[in-house]
């Protein structure tokens, strides 16, 4: 019998996990590869709190509104919470929990002394002007005082929030408390207490990842063609850095289209998404092409850079890459992954690639404990070395276990916690 194609069958097949569902399925897979008891993994499958408040808003015409907030604290064995406040209409307790583990992971994979959190307020940040949402932070941060602070959990800017908010939450803590505590959240401006260089430290990780992974291959970074999606803090300083050690960056795009070159692009002079945004495509170059296009180009090294679920059932067929760097949180379904390893198509996940962001709020942390500022170039070369090292304990576990590198950071990490947790032992 013919059927008439209906809307829900028009719609595309795979289905996006959330966070939580896609970080207890990577602890579950790690978990086949490790030695680890039963307990613990149960353990890590849950978060250890996620506390709900209520954020009331006065609004510059007086009016008040209520939003609501959270922070989701998953894991502190190795020490504080650490993970970022968004400000984001779709911000739930559940979201927080799925991202605030997925930084347990993060953490553990870079050895950071950190445990994961995540936290924000469902609201839109479009809809706030600068005094509100200074009023907003000053009031979220007085609702979770209690279980934030240098020792317990350190917040740092996220989607909808900057260094500028991360002032006011800090500001607003120590006024609380009574005396200057810089320690309580990262990310800030360096003028109290922020790190230099914690702005480009992502996108510096990320290319970091793909040298590495490039150099592995056989290959010299000058002769390499790479795409990367997203002219943002990451997307951008991914390529520049690439660009400044040789290869030849052919495409790079913002939310409207890529420009592309086959000879090579001048990363420098495209504005990125901070410096002006959207302005990619104002730039010359001999061809421009779309977004999706771009994941498709025939080139050594792919870097989306954007937003997560770019490559998935339905293009990972097509992607000619022979390296994925995961600058973006998620960008690549279970699905995809599955035909990319099919495939042979090296994939640098995530949490290992875009790790320098975290790893430089910990530089900061360090600064602000310590009341010493370090300076651009010993942060840089700190944060060489932290990639280095991680690189090479990934790289040890794809060897030894014939793992996919998403499998082998995945297991580094759950190998630490556990082992952390096992010498703990569990309380009473
Ligand atoms: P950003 O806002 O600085 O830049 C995002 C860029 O992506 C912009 O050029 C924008 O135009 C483009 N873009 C947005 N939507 C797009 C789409 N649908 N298709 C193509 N391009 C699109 O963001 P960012 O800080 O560079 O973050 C990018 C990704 O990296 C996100 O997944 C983020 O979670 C992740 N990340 C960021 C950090 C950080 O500290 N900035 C750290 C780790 C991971």
């Amino acid at each position: 019998m013919s059927t008439t194609p209906t809307q829900q069958e028009a719609e595309p097949e795979e289905q996006y996990d959330s966070a939580l569902v896609t970080a207890r399925r990577q602890l579950e897979r790690a978990a086949t590869h490790v030695d680890v008891d039963e307990g613990v993994i149960e353990r890590l499958k849950h978060p250890t709190k996620v506390q709900q408040v209520s954020v009331p808003l006065e609004r510059d015409d007086g009016e008040v509104e209520v939003f609501t907030g959270y922070r989701a604290q998953h894991d502190d064995v190795r020490g504080p919470y650490k993970g970022g406040l968004r400000y984001h209409p779709e911000v739930t307790a559940e979201e927080c929990t799925g991202l605030s583990m997925w930084m347990t992971w993060k953490c553990a994979v870079m050895d950071l002394p950190f445990g994961g959190g995540k936290g924000g307020i469902a609201i839109d940040p479009k809809s706030l002007s600068a005094d509100e949402t200074e009023r907003l932070t000053r009031r979220f941060a007085e609702e979770i005082r209690d279980v934030v602070g240098p020792t317990k959990d350190v917040p740092a800017p996220d989607m909808g929030t900057d260094a500028q908010t991360m002032a006011w939450f800090m500001d607003a803590y120590s006024m609380q408390q009574g005396e200057t505590i810089p320690g309580v959240v990262t990310g800030k401006p360096p003028v109290i207490g922020g790190s230099y260089g914690r702005e480009e430290a992502p996108g510096r990780s990320t290319a970091i990842a793909a040298r590495e992974a490039i150099q592995y291959e056989g290959h010299e970074v000058s002769e390499t063609t790479v795409a990367v999606q997203g002219f943002g803090s990451v997307g951008a300083n991914a390529a520049r850095l690439l660009e400044d050690w040789g290869a030849t960056v052919v495409a790079v795009s913002d939310v409207n289209g890529a420009l592309y070159d086959p000879d090579g692009l001048a990363t420098h002079e495209i504005p990125t998404h901070d410096e002006e945004a959207e302005a990619v495509l104002e730039q010359d170059a001999p061809q421009t092409i779309s977004n999706e296009d771009v994941l498709e180009l025939d080139v050594d090294v792919l870097i989306p850079a954007a937003v997560g679920n770019v490559i998935t059932a339905d293009n990972a067929d097509a992607i000619e890459a022979d390296i994925v760097v995961e600058g973006a949180n998620g960008p690549t379904t279970f699905a995809a992954d599955t035909i990319l390893e099919e495939r042979d198509v090296t994939v640098i996940p995530d949490i290992l690639a875009n790790a320098g962001g975290v790893t430089v709020s910990y530089f900061e942390w360090l600064q602000d404990i310590n009341r010493r500022q370090w300076t651009l170039e010993e942060v840089n070369e700190e944060l060489e070395d932290k990639m280095l090292s991680a690189w090479a304990d990934v790289r040890d576990e794809v060897e030894a276990k014939e793992l996919t590198w998403r499998d082998a950071a995945y297991v580094v990490a759950l190998s630490r916690i556990a082992e952390a947790k096992a010498t703990r032992g569990l309380w009473p």
